[in-house]
């Protein structure tokens, strides 16, 4: 016996009220690309008794299916279900099948749960929990049941078309379906941050486009290869993402050569405010998005991120901005970008950077350093030089 059918609920959207359609055509959308792109075809995709439902087309699709369901903003949880024919004799034979089969680990504890939205089903729910309940009791026998953390549960469903039980349930990542909060600008390094800022911001919605600021030759191309697998990650719950790569070279140089040391990185991160905010005005795009998390380096104090702030007109979202490191770690690997973020592979940020730069810079000195430089060429030039990588 094995789970031929995907039933996922949805979170917060159930909150929606008349634009609700809206939010489940979207999500009904990026499932459809996330599947497509895992080259997972020939399944059948259906909202249906106010769930999201894929049946396979080819039964082994299921697993990697349901890690995409689990990674995809806008669904609750996701369960691996084999349907049943509607009584609840039959039922318990399908979940004593099913957790045999499944249920094959050590020693650990179970609950079983149900759902009824069939109320004519003649047993309520808690009498199909004791009743199935029992049933799964005595095939994994030396585990104890446990009501409120079950390492495991037995879902049954009875729903107005069929019935269902699942012995493999998950949580999903929440959220609302990306693309329904409009559009923003990842600033996209290498690091463990961005790609985890970017996760959260299109988690509630926001579609990504996303900017990599590219130092050649001091800067390997190895980087940027990194740079691409983590927008690709991200490209994956959105159906495709445009990584503009920018080039940076020359203002990296300019800077070095005739600013002051200590505001190395913080003149940086000026210039590519400065960038991102205009490739973000051509792309028809009003929000940034960055990794940064207060305090967490020097350029990242309250005093320095007002300073870029200042410098655009776009809204910046800082998702991180009250992170510790290891709850940005825990997200990372959540969603499947740690391995490559942890990478070794320089970053331009580290480049000409003095052992202590400045944490607190005054405008009028930033400003002073940058009056030595050609700003606005430097920039038209970087922009010149972009390039957009479809992903
Ligand atoms: P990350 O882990 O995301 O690299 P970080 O802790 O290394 O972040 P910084 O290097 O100070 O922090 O960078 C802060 C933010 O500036 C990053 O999270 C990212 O949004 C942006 N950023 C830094 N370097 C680049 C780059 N080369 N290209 C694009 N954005 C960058
Ligand atoms: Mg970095």
């Amino acid at each position: 016996m094995q789970p031929d059918l995907l039933i996922a609920r949805f979170g917060e959207l159930w909150l929606k009220g008349d634009n609700r359609h809206q939010f489940t055509a979207r999500l009904q959308k990026n499932l459809a690309g996330a599947l497509r792109a895992a080259g997972l075809r020939g399944g059948q995709l259906r909202i249906h008794e106010a769930r999201m439902m894929w049946e396979p087309g080819n039964a082994s699709d299921l697993p990697a299916a349901f890690e995409i369901f689990r990674n995809t903003p806008g669904l609750a949880n996701v369960s691996a279900c084999v349907r049943a024919p509607k009584n609840i004799e039959a039922l318990g034979d399908a979940a004593v099948e099913l957790v045999r089969q499944t249920w094959t680990g050590p020693q650990s504890t179970f609950v079983c749960r149900a759902r009824r939205v069939d109320k004519h089903f003649p047993e309520n729910g808690p009498l199909i929990e004791r009743t199935i309940g029992d049933r799964i009791g005595h095939v994994v026998s030396n585990w104890r049941v446990d009501l409120r953390t079950p390492a495991h549960t037995l879902l049954v469903e009875i729903l107005r078309d069929f019935a269902c039980v699942s012995a493999t349930n998950a949580d999903c990542v929440g959220g609302l379906p990306v693309g329904t909060a409009g559009r923003g600008l990842l600033l996209l390094s290498g690091g463990l941050d961005s790609p985890v800022a970017g996760f959260l911001a299109q988690k509630r919605g926001c579609e990504l486009d996303a900017v990599y600021f590219h130092s050649p030759p001091y800067i390997p191309e190895a980087s940027r290869e990194k740079v691409e697998a983590l927008a690709r990650n991200l490209a994956a719950r959105q159906g495709g993402l445009r990584l503009h790569v920018a080039h940076f070279t020359e203002i990296q140089n300019a800077i070095h050569s005739a600013c002051d040391p200590k505001l190395t990185v913080i003149l940086y991160r000026r210039f590519m405010y400065r960038i991102a905010a205009a490739i973000a005005e051509r792309a028809g795009i009003q929000t940034l998005c960055t990794g940064e998390s207060l305090g967490q380096v020097a350029s990242q104090t309250l005093e320095n991120l007002r300073t870029v702030d200042r410098l655009t007109d776009k809204l910046t979202l800082r998702p991180l901005i009250g992170q510790d490191k290891s709850e940005i770690v825990a997200v990372a690997h959540r969603i499947g970008t740690y391995e490559t973020s942890i990478l070794p592979a320089e970053d331009c940020c580290t480049l000409f950077v003095p052992r202590h730069p400045a944490v607190r810079a005054p405008e009028g000195v930033l400003e002073a350093n940058e009056a030595k430089l050609d700003v606005q060429a430097l920039i038209d030039e970087a922009l010149a030089r972009t390039v957009v990588v479809q992903l």
